[in-house]
């Protein structure tokens, strides 16, 4: 009853969201208002395991095309347009009908390439301090972290992303996804997360999945996992 209670409010909500008249709103600029994140580091910076060709054609082509599509998408869509990623993410099945599943897509696929360029550039090894606290807590430990979190990438069929998730209390779980979706879809936040998408690693390790995701870990920035952890715990980590 409170679930259907809470559904009827958002629909209500949502209703008078996109029932509102759109006069008064300049048109959104092509080039906004949704941009591409710089690469925190130069592309090289996770050679040999993940080369700098593919992190310049994944950047600059790929994680632009997200961006660019996802402008064009609410271009005609102001409200939207006006709306924070996460919070359109967490709303995506109120997206108007007609641009719902090209924002899934795009605007999935923005967030988590803007996540995942953060993650990474590090120097592996393995995690210390609360992290590593909850991970032995909840995930088994480090190396069954790794490989849980690697079958689960293995096993994403096609297209897709391996999660680790955390919630307000801290709590750690590993799922994967496809195509671009995220858990920030479901209302979840996302602590890290690998790209399965072939063109995150076809250049390198051709059809070779498992090598990649085993190499991954190398490039893994364990100091920034460490901010997002606590980021999530205070309620402030928002992609
Ligand atoms: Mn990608």
């Amino acid at each position: 009853m409170a679930t259907l209670t809470r559904r009827h409010a958002i629909l209500a909500a949502t209703a008078t969201l996109f029932a509102r008249p759109v006069f008064a709103q300049a048109p959104a600029a092509p080039t906004g208002p949704f941009t591409l994140p710089p690469l925190p580091y130069a592309p090289e910076a996770n050679e040999p395991h993940i080369d700098a060709q593919t992190m310049t054609i994944h950047h600059d082509r790929h994680h632009a095309a997200y961006v660019g599509n996802l402008n064009g998408l609410v271009k005609d869509h102001s409200q939207v347009a006006a709306m924070k990623l996460s919070d359109i993410l967490a709303k995506i099945n109120e997206m108007p009908e007609a641009v719902r599943t090209g924002i899934r897509n795009n605007a999935g696929g923005h967030a988590n390439h803007t996540m995942f360029w953060q993650v990474m550039g590090g120097k592996g090894g393995a995690p210390s301090g609360a992290v590593a606290d909850a991970i032995t807590r909840d995930l088994g430990g480090f190396d069954k972290l790794k490989a849980d979190f690697n079958r689960a990438g293995l096993t994403q069929f096609g297209s897709g992303w391996a999660f680790v998730t955390v919630d307000k209390a801290g709590k750690l779980a590993i799922l994967n996804r496809p195509n671009q979706d995220t858990p920030l879809m479901a209302g979840e936040r996302v602590l890290f997360g690998n790209d399965v998408w072939e063109h995150a690693y076809y250049l390198k390790y051709q059809n070779r999945r498992a090598d990649y995701l085993a190499a991954w870990w190398n490039v893994v920035n364990w100091d920034e996992i460490t901010k997002r952890y606590a980021a999530a715990m205070a309620g402030t980590l928002d992609i």
